[in-house]
């Protein structure tokens, strides 16, 4: 089992970091943005009204029905508070969804370049992934017949992460509902990674599949407060699934894990309760760095890449940064080890030849970022 690339590039940073050096950081999956002060009334009150002990395992009920009525009411969708699970973000709501849908050998069916922990996480589960490339002329956009070509008789799951991590796509309304047909046609149950969907740029509007009511029974959403809320270490997700199912991650959570942190809960929900405002703030934010990354990127490297229509990843080629070398692992542990910038190579994200950078840091960080890294590779 391989370590999670991001995570090990981004602890590979840290400690250079902590030694002193100057680390230009643009690998980590986070949105930069402050959200703190929303909560320090809520944290008050959790002390007060001595809320400190052991959750529900599921989460506070408070909770589950603000998180339905949250993606209820801002992607169409008809969630209560029994189709809701609180898990410790959305990486434990898609790993506790694989734990309780997977029989050895079954098959999971995923979209290449994918996010690093899916192939790792169907393995722990004894499944196979099977994966499907996808191109970058063709906006890594999967095509519904290659998900046909792609099926067996062994094939359970479709993982679908829109907007995506890395390649910063996303699909329209009319391109889900090809992929729910094949679904149907083929009994496979969609696994939704909606993890971003707070993020989509340029006045577009963001469809989740929970939004396809006549397909809910095979519908499993992951969702998260860590991106659209920029929440990431209070580690709050959330899973919206059929009840009999969240009934059996129930299950799992209280065996591994007991619950998510009882206070992370009160502040997720205080969230929620201010989602108009926090995040459409963050959702501006991310559009300006995203903006100003792919600006300066342009204009030092002489490129013409297009702006990512969501999440805050740029997937870059190799060729558009000039590198020397054909190998993406190659190429970021050289930028990091003697440049001092961190990104992510393609490799790890199941397509060679690029290299993923993160524009969640501060608009001064990107551009110095991106200075650095072009006078490197001078
Ligand atoms: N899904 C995708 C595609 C991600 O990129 C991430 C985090 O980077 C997650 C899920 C999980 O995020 P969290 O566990 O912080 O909610």
């Amino acid at each position: 089992m391989e370590a999670s690339a991001t995570v090990t590039i981004n602890t590979l940073a840290q400690a250079k970091k902590a030694m002193g050096e100057r680390i230009f950081n643009l690998s980590a999956g986070e949105p930069l943005v402050e959200t703190g002060h929303y909560f320090k009334n809520i944290l008050d009150w959790v002390i007060e009204h001595h809320q400190t002990h052991y959750p529900p395992v599921a989460g506070i009920p408070e909770l589950r029905n603000e998180s339905a009525n949250w993606l209820n009411k801002t992607y169409d969708t008809n969630y209560t508070a029994a189709n809701t699970l609180i898990t410790c973000g959305g990486k434990f709501g898609i790993y506790l969804a694989l734990q309780a849908l997977l029989n050895p050998d079954d098959e999971v069916i995923m979209i290449a370049p994918y996010w690093v922990s899916y192939p790792s996480m169907v393995e722990i589960h004894k499944g196979k992934s099977v994966i499907i490339p996808t191109e970058e002329k063709n906006q890594w956009k999967v095509d519904p017949e290659a998900i046909q070509k792609a099926r067996t008789s062994r094939s359970k799951l479709l993982i679908i992460n829109n907007a995506s991590n890395p390649t910063g796509v996303f699909y329209t309304k009319q391109e889900l509902e090809k992929i729910v047909e094949v679904a149907k046609k083929n009994n496979l149950i969609i696994l939704s990674d909606e993890v971003y969907s707070g993020m989509i740029y340029d006045n577009n509007k963001y469809t989740s599949f929970g939004s396809f009511k006549n397909y809910s029974d095979n519908i499993i959403v992951a969702q998260s407060c860590s991106k659209n809320f920029a929440m990431t270490g209070w580690r709050v997700g959330m899973v919206y699934a059929p009840e009999p199912l969240i009934k059996i991650m129930t299950k799992l959570q209280g065996q591994s894990i007991t619950g998510t942190s009882i206070v992370s809960q009160f502040v997720a929900l205080e969230a929620m309760k201010n989602s108009s405002v926090i995040m459409p703030e963050i959702q501006k934010e991310m559009q300006n760095r995203r903006d100003i990354f792919i600006d300066t990127f342009n204009e030092l490297f002489n490129a013409n890449l297009q702006k990512p229509a969501a999440s805050f990843y740029a997937f870059i080629p190799l060729t558009a940064l000039k590198a020397k070398t054909k190998s993406s692992v190659e190429f970021c542990k050289e930028t990091l080890d003697k440049g001092n910038v961190a990104t992510v190579p393609g490799l790890a994200f199941g397509q060679e030849g690029y290299v993923r950078f993160s524009f969640g840091a501060k608009p001064q960080e990107l551009k110095d970022a991106l200075h650095a890294l072009a006078n490197f590779l001078k």
